[in-house]
């Protein structure tokens, strides 16, 4: 992916559309690159100021918050999928043991 891809996803980024692996790949990418770290700070004020416009929409947290905002919700999405993972795992546990000793499910 280049810069223009990672540009496409900014507002989805800001929408919390992303999940939290092409978050994370979009984060690390802009920690890296200059040029999109600045467009993704201008694009966020600007699209803030226009919904801040909309008398629906009021709370906009400033940027740098904002991007704390969508760093936590990636941890908790990852910390979701991995305990789901752990879950499965477990659960398959379980029922290879019940098959193993016999039972019929
Ligand atoms: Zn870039």
């Amino acid at each position: 992916m280049d810069c223009r891809d990672y540009r496409a996803q900014f507002i989805d980024l800001f929408d919390d559309e992303l999940d939290f692996r092409q978050t994370e790949k979009l984060l690390r990418h802009v920690a890296n690159c200059s040029a999109c770290s600045a467009d993704l700070k201008s694009m966020y004020v600007m699209i803030s100021g226009i919904r801040k416009l909309d008398k629906k929409a009021s709370y906009f947290p400033e940027y740098e918050d904002k991007i704390k905002l969508i760093k936590s919700r990636c941890k908790r999405e990852k910390a979701v999928r991995v305990i789901q993972i752990v879950l499965s795992a477990f659960a398959f546990l379980i029922l290879a043991l019940f098959i193993l000793m016999g039972f019929t499910v």
